[in-house]
């Protein structure tokens, strides 16, 4: 067992930091206040192919392994969990299905342009009546001539203001009992595609997570991904390398909750001493480098079975569920250790509290993952 990233690994991970740290911390604060998604870096990103970190070079990706993946998020999101949550799922769970599961044609047409941040994915999935119970979801693909014709409305998509090219999961036969879904590869700019206002979030602000209503929205035959009655095994089996990239934008957040906490401890003063030499501050911090450390192993570990093609559904749904309370339980300490300036947009320390909590809810809530290993304790 290897505890060390390789070289490789490292100077990707380096590099990602120095970007970061450079680039995108010092929007941040702006991207949060206005809610104004940063175009400019954004193409900086694409340039660094973090677009497509998984994909092959010959798809205009980077090729990267799921631990440099990983490391990726989880240094964007140290910076801004807003930006980090646009690559997560811009890699994961738009990127990443349209090259497991489309043909050399969906590949070429769609995926290559995804890749190289032409344009930005999105994962279509939850509706208003259908969220942790996705097989609930109405949208409809109805058979029409030598294509399909989709109704249905879509909410909370991540990067669906600024997205090129949607993943929409539908069903394909709704007065049966046994229902089957399809995925569809929609391109924003078709007909019937309507996009609503950006949603006014508490946290993830700059990323614009929107509705998106498909109304007599035509689409052709090759737009389809997989084949009918694919769809909630394209969903399930894409969620599970989405939760590695969950897992890793919360650990972002938690060590960004870590850092600057570590930083104001050592510069407040009260009672004559600095923060940093009481006994409960340091406890504090000491529980939060453990608990970070503990979640990016389990992170580690899941990544490498991904990297591996060995099952990793509990795996993942462990390091996305820990990660995420870790990147809580880290920002609710943080603002503790900053006090009263700790409640006020004077220190980050507010933002990453806000920011944090939506790791428990997204790609299924916390609740979810406990029965996703629970599932596979019972062997089912
Ligand atoms: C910022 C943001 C971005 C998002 N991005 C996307 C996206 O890009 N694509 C997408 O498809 N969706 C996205 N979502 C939606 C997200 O995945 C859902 O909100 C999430 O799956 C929960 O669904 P829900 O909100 O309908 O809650 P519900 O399913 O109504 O759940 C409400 C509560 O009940 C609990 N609960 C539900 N069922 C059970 C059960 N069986 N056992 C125990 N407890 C249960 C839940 O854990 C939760 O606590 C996003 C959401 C947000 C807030």
């Amino acid at each position: 067992m290897i505890f060390q990233p390789d070289m490789k690994q490292a100077v990707i991970k380096r590099t990602a930091r120095k970007f970061a740290e450079e680039r995108i911390a010092p929007a941040a604060a702006e991207m949060d206040a206005t809610g104004r998604f940063p175009a400019d870096l954004a193409a900086e990103m694409a340039g660094l192919q973090y677009f497509g970190l998984e994909i092959p070079p010959e798809y205009g990706g980077a090729g990267l392994n799921s631990v440099s993946y990983a490391d990726v998020i989880e240094e964007v999101s140290r910076a801004s969990a807003a930006m980090g949550l646009c690559i997560s799922v811009h890699n994961s769970v738009a990127a990443s299905p349209i090259y497991e599961f489309g043909g050399e044609f969906q590949r070429q047409r769609f995926l290559i342009p995804v890749a190289r941040g032409e344009k930005i994915g999105t994962f279509c999935l939850t509706e208003p009546n259908a969220g942790s119970d996705a097989s609930s979801l109405e949208t409809v693909a109805a058979r029409d001539g030598d294509g399909y014709v989709l109704n249905g409305n879509k909410i909370f998509v991540t990067n669906g203001g600024v997205s090129g090219t949607n993943l929409i999961f539908a069903c394909t036969n709704p007065s049966r009992e046994r229902k089957e879904y399809a995925v569809f590869i929609v391109e924003s700019e078709r007909d019937g595609v309507e996009k609503g206002p950006v949603e006014d979030m508490m946290g993830m602000r700059g990323n614009p997570v929107c509705p998106i209503t498909l109304s007599d929205c035509r689409i052709p035959q090759e737009n389809r991904l997989g084949e009918e009655g694919q769809g909630m095994k394209i969903a399930l089996s894409t969620l599970g390398g989405g939760r590695i990239g969950i897992g890793a934008q919360a650990l972002g957040i938690a060590q960004a909750c870590l850092d600057v906490s570590v930083k104001y401890s050592k510069e407040r003063h009260q009672f004559g001493k600095s923060l940093s030499e009481f006994a409960a501050i340091q406890g504090f911090l000491s529980d939060m480098a453990t608990r970070i450390e503990a979640a990016r192993l389990l992170i580690y570990r899941a990544s490498h079975l991904r990297a591996a093609k060995l099952p990793h559904t509990a795996e993942s749904a462990m390091a996305k569920l820990y990660a995420s309370e870790v990147a809580v339980y880290a920002s609710r300490v943080g603002v503790q250790i900053h006090g009263g300036y700790g409640y006020t947009k004077a220190y980050p320390i507010e933002r990453y509290y806000r920011d944090a909590k939506v790791c428990e809810i997204y790609e299924g809530t916390s609740e979810i993952q406990r029965m996703v290993i629970a599932r596979s304790l019972m062997g089912r």
